[in-house]
């Protein structure tokens, strides 16, 4: 179903083998284990929970531009959903920003190439007010959570 590629510039990829419209799952995630705190490759599922999910999920690349968003399906995990039309051989991709509320592993440069790209990969709380708007529909449920108790203080 799915093809891991060399992207060269961000290491291993994850690419399409068959086209996908926009609103089909794009890939089934599974959480596989329970962590004690934010890693790298960590989900945030929760305010304050982290898992790692599935092998094929977790090799998914970040882009500010992406053409997945996340949706939680009945296990509590996070399946990729197309938020527009992918080609058979595109890259999946998602923005790390739809599921971490603050990302501070990635002190690097963003190598997405996206026209959008922030310049480094960013969490939820740093996201800028338009590209929330745009994401609201695609990302962790528990990160609106967060936004919304904060208008409360
Ligand atoms: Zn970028």
């Amino acid at each position: 179903m799915y093809i891991i590629k060399d992207t060269e510039i961000k290491g291993y990829g994850v690419f399409t083998s068959k086209s996908f419209d926009k609103g089909e799952t794009v890939l089934v995630g599974k959480i596989i284990e329970e962590l004690e705190s934010n890693h790298s490759h960590a989900s945030q599922v929760a305010i304050d929970r982290f898992v790692f999910h599935n092998d094929i999920v977790r090799m998914v690349n970040h882009s500010c531009e992406p053409n997945c968003g996340i949706r939680v399906n009945e296990s509590g995990a996070h399946d990729f959903i197309a938020i527009k039309n992918i080609d058979i051989d595109e890259e999946i991709t998602f923005d790390y920003a739809m599921r971490n509320y603050s990302v501070e592993h990635f002190d690097h440069q963003c190598n997405c190439s996206s026209k959008e790209c922030r310049g480094k990969i960013t969490g939820w709380k740093d996201l800028p007010q338009n590209k929330k708007d745009e994401y609201v529909s695609w990302v962790a449920p528990y990160l609106i959570e967060i936004d919304s108790l904060q208008l409360q203080d």
